[in-house]
């Protein structure tokens, strides 16, 4: 994912509206101007996570400009379309869930700095189990930090991985979820890493996660009589010394082949009994 040039382009498509109300106030200079003073400053106020933005001097225009992304003109629509499909991410950037991300978040919420709702860099691919999660939510009180990282301004955050030790209690499958970043964070970072996965309820999620896959795959067994062992060990490839995953799924594959006991109940075959052989009669929908 990377950051858009600058200056925004989407702001010229937005002008370029056929939409009369719309290209006409976003022509006129003093708007232009307002915009691009925004937009040349959002790199910065990123980075000034310890202070909460400027409340915007557009709010009382908000839904005018969030109408430029609830309802784009074609050349914009093309480019939110392209932000939220047309990218090479297999998981969720903010929270690792195995997904292909297919809608967008405003890091900074439009529905209080309405200026960014069309501008490029504050439009994030997220999965849609966090879009719910963080909302309208952006600046901590109680910590005076952002609550949530950047996924396109944080390497940290880019760096982080999951662990999912796998086991048996009484016959049942139990889940120990564990993180980690690159040694080489700044413990501020670390910290608002930290944060950002206990807002976005990470933890109670890939639990529920391990619960449903595991299910998933024990359905699988019985009813395919799929090998996991064979399955799992092909998907994960060479990356098997590494005991962490980029993502959810590969932490848990990961995971069950560590404990020999979860495999094998895991990858228990019921006896076979074949089905008896249905006699089919063909359709024809032509
Ligand atoms: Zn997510």
């Amino acid at each position: 994912m990377k950051l858009a040039s600058k200056p925004c382009p989407w702001y010229a498509k937005a002008k370029a509206s056929t939409r009369k109300r719309q290209a006409e106030w976003l022509k006129r200079r003093a708007v232009e101007a307002y915009f691009q003073q925004h937009y040349d400053a959002f790199d910065q106020t990123i980075a000034a996570f310890n202070v909460p933005p400027p409340p915007s001097a557009k709010r009382r225009l908000d839904s005018l400009l969030q109408e430029f992304y609830l309802r784009p003109n074609a050349d914009l629509e093309s480019e939110l379309h392209d932000r939220r499909h047309n990218h090479d991410l297999t998981e969720c950037p903010s929270c690792g869930n195995p997904l292909i991300p297919d809608t967008l978040d405003h890091f900074l919420p439009k529905e209080d700095w309405p200026e960014y709702a069309i501008f490029a860099n504050n439009l994030v691919p997220q999965c849609r189990a966090c879009a719910p999660i963080k909302g309208r939510r952006y600046f901590c009180t109680t910590h005076q930090r952002a609550m949530f990282l950047h996924p396109m301004y944080s390497a940290a955050l880019a760096s982080v991985q999951f662990k999912i030790n796998v086991s048996l209690q009484a016959g049942r499958p139990n889940f120990e979820i564990k993180f980690s970043a690159a040694k080489t964070t700044a413990h501020a970072d670390i910290v608002r890493i930290e944060q950002h996965l206990r807002e976005l309820k990470v933890l109670g999620r890939m639990l529920e996660f391990c619960v449903r896959h595991w299910s998933h795959w024990r359905q699988k067994v019985k009813t395919q009589g799929i090998d996991i062992e064979a399955l799992f060990r092909l998907e994960i490839g060479t990356d098997s010394a590494n005991e962490y995953g980029r993502d959810w799924a590969t932490a848990f594959k990961k995971g069950v082949l560590r404990d020999a006991e979860a495999l094998a109940a895991l990858n228990a075959k019921p006896p076979l009994h074949p089905a008896p052989v249905e006699e089919l009669i063909e359709l024809n929908i032509c």
